[in-house]
């Protein structure tokens, strides 16, 4: 059964979405402030987020739990009472994956979460045991065979790299390819990145380093070279 995270302070919203959700035969867990849903976790398979809380914006806690290296990528529906064109394009900015604006039916907004769930859910692609696979849409890589936990741009660094294996990227190749915010980056921000995820690798399997270093050109990714 998958587990929903609502974040609604309005009894009367937060009952008819919870009433929706668990028709569907979703499990609900309602919290009314943002103290209560950061104590209760992100081991949910999706959240539907109100921004008007009573200890602050609901965006705060969606910057949280996608920003830093502890990047979390519990797929977000975000409800909010203000259709204002800044919250909608922020709440997606942060990463919300839908946006529902007040009032809505309970109706479509289990239907969103249906559409939302189905396209957070990992396709099962029969990849070879050994190899990398990446999946953009859920922002999920595999290493063979085990699911890397990497943060965003770990993640966007990997697939970049790997997606043409054995191509050359220069440290501004990929910073351009890479980091959309240039407020992220800095001097070492490339190597630093490649450390982490050459670690990450190899904490999977410790003879094998797929991310080649080119003193002097770059980085690229070269599996099978053992
Ligand atoms: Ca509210």
């Amino acid at each position: 059964m998958a587990a929903v995270l609502v974040v609604e302070d309005e009894p009367g919203v937060a009952d008819a979405v919870a009433w929706a959700l668990r028709r569907d035969g979703l499990a609900v867990t309602v919290c009314a402030t943002l103290a209560a849903a950061r104590a209760a976790g992100t081991a949910f398979d999706l959240a539907v987020l109100d921004l008007g809380l009573p200890d602050g914006s609901g965006l705060d806690l969606l910057r949280a739990w996608r920003g830093g290296a502890s990047c979390c990528q519990l797929p977000v529906i975000v409800l909010s009472a203000r259709d204002g064109e800044v919250d909608r394009v922020l709440g997606l900015e942060l990463g919300a994956d839908d946006y529902l604006v007040k009032p809505f039916s309970p109706r479509e907004l289990a239907a969103r979460v249906r559409a939302v769930l189905r396209r957070a859910r990992p396709v099962p692609a029969p990849a070879p045991a050994d190899g990398l696979v990446i999946d953009s849409e859920a922002r999920r890589a595999i290493w063979r065979g085990r699911a890397l936990d990497l943060t965003r741009y770990e993640f966007r660094l990997l697939a970049c790299l790997a997606e043409r294996p054995g191509r050359v990227f220069s440290r501004a190749e990929l910073l351009d390819l890479v980091w959309e915010d240039p407020g992220a980056r800095f001097d070492r921000t490339v190597d630093t990145h490649i450390k982490t995820l050459r670690a990450k690798l190899r904490a999977i399997e410790p003879a094998r380093d797929p991310l080649t270093t080119l003193r002097g050109e770059g980085y690229a990714w070269r599996d099978g070279d053992g």
